[in-house]
């Protein structure tokens, strides 16, 4: 069976506004199994954000492969696009602007169903009604606007309204980080439920990595458009390999999404380096508190270090 996601190669450049151009994603290669939930970590910049955005079809890549349930995204005209699109759906960060203030809520739970003529009517009612409820809303919510809810309620809209297609995939770019703390581990568990329940694959990309540990079976820790490490979660956070996944951690102020209180304890020494002209040999080597001659010069290879994936010349099991 294929893959529910398969990534492999992918790379993104924007435009430089002069000089080279940003290679905001330069070759990254994942995949993600039914039922899985896979994290995509890293600080704001890392590319993250870029790499969800092409799995949408949202952008095109300079190169690589993207297949959702085994079709290609890449290249995909919009007529194909829109076939592979009711097999993922994206939940984004701010729930205010993802939905149509003027709609009603049942009319943009309904919507995807509607427009590719899935159902209508009464059928279309009842269907809206049994998403709603299976999101923690009541059926009644249908004919409610967005400006009625809270925050976290119009979270639960924008996820019933992704369900509606039933999707093999489900994409969440900072699905929380707009909500207030109180109700993020409420939507981070009913994410984690419905991904069970459907037997979906998930993308969860987030900066949060207390909050990927919340909802991840795997974790891939992005720098400067790689990935640095891919390990599953419990040897991620117990034993990360890799000197970027280690200060990250360590700059985690608490491992619980819904007591955030304590400061950070060792924030991540120095600048990101501009992806326009990432530093030679390993990207990380500027900040890397274990750097040694042969990281300024020599990219290192992404290899097998025990459970864990690792791009490091110094990773040992
Ligand atoms: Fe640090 Fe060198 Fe490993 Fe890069 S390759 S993470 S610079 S030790
Ligand atoms: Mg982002």
């Amino acid at each position: 069976a294929p893959q529910a996601l398969r990534v492999s190669d992918l790379a993104v450049h924007y435009a430089g506004r002069s000089g080279p151009p940003v290679r905001a994603v330069d070759g990254v290669s994942f995949s993600v199994a039914a039922g899985e939930t896979l994290g995509l970590v890293g600080e704001s910049g890392c590319g993250k954000s870029s790499v969800s955005n092409a799995v949408m079809g949202l952008l095109s890549p300079a190169r690589g492969s993207i297949q959702v349930a085994g079709q290609e995204v890449v290249g995909a005209d919009r007529g194909r696009l829109r076939e592979i699109r009711t097999q993922m759906q994206m939940v984004f960060q701010d729930p205010a602007t993802s939905l149509n203030p003027r709609m009603t809520v049942g009319a943009a739970v309904g919507e995807p169903l509607l427009v590719r003529g899935l159902a209508r009517g009464r059928a279309l009612r009842d269907r809206v009604a049994a998403l709603l409820t299976e999101v923690g809303l009541r059926p009644e919510h249908a004919d409610r606007y967005p400006h009625q809810f809270s925050g976290g309620q119009r979270q639960r809209v924008v996820i019933a309204r992704a369900l509606a297609l039933r999707p093999a995939l489900l994409v969440c770019d900072e699905p929380v980080s707009a909500l207030d703390v109180s109700v993020r581990a409420q939507i981070l568990n009913l994410l984690v439920e419905l991904q069970r329940t459907h037997h979906m694959a998930s993308l969860f990309v987030s900066h949060d990595l207390a909050v990927v540990r919340h909802v991840c079976d795997r974790v891939a820790v992005m720098y400067l458009g790689r990935l640095a490490e891919l390990a599953p979660r419990d040897a991620l956070y117990a034993a990360p390999r890799h000197p970027y996944t280690r200060a990250l951690l360590a700059s985690v102020p608490e491992p619980d999404p819904v007591r955030q209180r304590a400061k950070p304890r060792v924030p991540l020494a120095g600048e990101i380096p501009s992806p326009a002209r990432p530093p030679s040999g390993c990207r990380f080597h500027t900040r890397c508190p274990m750097a040694q001659e042969v990281c300024r010069v020599e990219e290192p290879v992404w290899r097998p270090v025990g459970e864990s994936m690792v791009a490091c010349h110094f990773a040992t099991a």
